[in-house]
Order: structure tokens, then C-alpha cells, then sequence
């Protein structure tokens, strides 16, 4: 039942990410339904001009009262609501309440395929929110996955000189499109990038990032780590980096750049399973690809 403020959403496609895992794994000790990149139909709602519209949602509550939330830092609010992160059910159900302030419709030209990633392509977008990026920026980018894939697309667009560091051969032949690849074993250790946004999560990705990034250069952490990783930030004291912290973004922004076929995100859809599969979704090796279609 939505509660007041709140509209009923029927879910017709949700995404598995990493976070999902490293939540299975421990991260933010969550319990409950998972779940938190979605696609879907709004059937109740306080607001009319919402019933019946295709939404994606904005996944973070803030509770509307505390001195973040009134500051316009809902996403950094202490009694916060995630949907299948920390506090609330999230979207491997049939159906989710969201406060209607955080549903966004989606554009007639975005496919509910491209929709699905509009949460995880906000989060990469809020990188160019954080760090000031022009064309004389010498940018790398350390991962292959999804959210690289993404966070370069976006990145390229601000025609920045931007190179991708990863290991994965038929991921890195995506990503060449949009930027030069390095392979991680090839890549020359050397401190000459302005900007560093690390997307692998692991102590690897992280070390590397402080080895690539020049004196007052800046290391944006864009992963979320479910270990601990075993890194002195002595170097980082001595070449006086600036480390910045990244997480969820703005999702009309995101919806605007898939209505305008700005960043593709179709490479990275790969099977749909329906709800009653999930054990398969989780289990299979392409962890970073199912995609949920409880209507099934
Ligand atoms: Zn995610
Ligand atoms: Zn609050």
C-alpha cells in the first residue's frame, strides 16, 4: 500500500547491478526485496497527471524534515530511504511505492530496454556535476563494466581526453568508440591524468588510480566497496590529491540524454529472466547483464 505522498508503481522492467551483489555480499547489511533500477507504469497516485505515465524513479527518501533534507541534501539524509538498499522494498516485485516527487516520466522515444538504466546513467552523469571537465582535461577512467561504460559515454561528451583502463577484451572493443583503451597490463604507470574516475570497486582499481593521477590531480570514487581495501593514503598526502566521493545523480538528466540517443546502454542488456527465475539471474556468470521482466 503506497503511503501518503506516495504512488503505486507497477514494475515492468528492473535491472541487476553490482550493488545488488555486493549487498548479497554484506554491503549496507540490507534485508529485504533488492532492487533499485526500474522501469514502470504508475497506477495510484495523489498526483493525476502522473496515472497511467510510464516513470523511472529517483531512489533516494529523505525524510523532508532534517536540516539535510530542508538544505536540498536528501540523498545525504540520515534517516534516508533507499528501495532495496537500506530501509525499503525495492523493485524485483511486481509492484513499488515511491514518493511521487521522485517518479520522472519517461520520454515517448526512450525504450523501457533503455529506461531500465536510466539510475545507474544519472550516476554517471553526476560526475560531470562534481568535477569540471573541458577538452584540455586529460581524464582516465579505470573498469570495464557497466557503470564504465557509461560513465565514459558521458564523459565523452565533454570532449575531454579520455582513456579507459580495463581487462576484459570484448568490453574494452565497446568502450573504443568513445575513448582511447588501455589494457590494465599495458598501461604505462605514470602520473599524467588530470582526473581519475575509479568504476571497479576493488583495491586494484584504487591503487591504480593513485598511481595514474598527477600532483593536485583528482581521483573520483564512483564504486561502492564491500571489502575493505588495504590502501595508505600516504602518496595521495604527498601529491595532494583531491578525492571525490560519487554516488546517485540526477535521473531527468539521464532521461534526457537516452531521448536525444546520446549514450547508448543497449550493449549492456543481456537476458530477461521473469521474477520466479531470480535464483538463475543471480547465479549466472554475466552477473552484470540480467534484466528482470516480472510481467512475464
Ligand atoms: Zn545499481
Ligand atoms: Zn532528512
Amino acid at each position: 500500500m503506497p503511503a501518503p505522498g506516495e504512488s503505486l508503481v507497477r514494475v515492468k522492467l528492473a535491472a541487476l547491478c553490482n550493488t545488488d551483489l555486493e549487498i548479497i555480499r554484506g554491503y549496507k547489511k540490507f534485508q529485504g526485496i533488492l532492487g533499485h533500477e526500474f522501469v514502470g507504469e504508475v497506477e495510484e497516485s495523489g498526483n493525476s497527471a502522473l496515472v497511467g505515465k510510464r516513470v523511472g524513479g529517483d531512489i533516494n527518501i529523505g525524510c523532508g524534515a532534517c536540516l539535510l533534507c530542508k538544505r536540498g541534501l536528501k540523498n545525504h539524509c540520515p534517516h534516508r530511504r533507499v528501495p532495496g538498499i537500506q530501509d525499503k522494498d525495492g523493485t524485483f516485485a511486481e509492484y513499488i511505492t515511491l514518493p511521487e516527487q521522485n517518479l520522472y516520466p519517461v520520454p515517448d522515444r526512450v525504450a523501457d530496454e533503455e529506461a531500465v538504466l536510466a539510475e545507474p546513467l544519472a550516476a554517471a552523469l553526476e560526475v560531470t556535476s562534481q568535477v569540471h571537465l573541458h577538452p584540455a582535461s586529460r581524464v582516465a577512467v579505470i573498469g570495464d563494466g557497466k557503470l564504465s561504460y557509461l560513465v565514459t559515454q558521458v564523459l565523452s561528451l565533454t570532449g575531454c581526453d579520455l582513456t579507459v583502463v580495463g581487462k576484459h577484451r570484448d568490453k574494452m572493443a565497446g568502450l573504443r568508440e568513445f575513448a582511447r583503451t588501455a589494457f590494465l597490463e599495458e598501461v604505462k604507470i605514470s602520473p599524467r591524468f588530470d582526473t581519475i574516475v575509479e568504476c571497479t570497486g576493488n583495491e586494484q582499481g584504487l591503487q591504480l588510480a593513485g598511481e595514474l593521477v598527477r600532483p593536485r590531480g583528482t581521483i573520483v570514487l564512483k564504486s561502492t566497496y564491500a571489502g575493505e581495501p588495504k590502501i595508505n593514503p600516504a602518496a595521495w598526502v604527498v601529491k595532494e590529491i583531491t578525492l571525490v566521493g560519487s554516488r546517485c545523480g540526477p535521473l531527468d538528466g539521464a532521461l534526457r540524454l537516452l531521448e536525444k540517443k546520446q549514450v547508448h546502454v543497449h550493449p549492456l542488456l543481456g537476458r530477461r529472466y521473469s521474477l520466479a527465475d531470480y535464483r538463475t539471474a543471480f547465479s549466472t556468470r554475466h552477473q552484470l547483464k540480467p534484466v528482470f521482466d516480472p510481467i512475464l
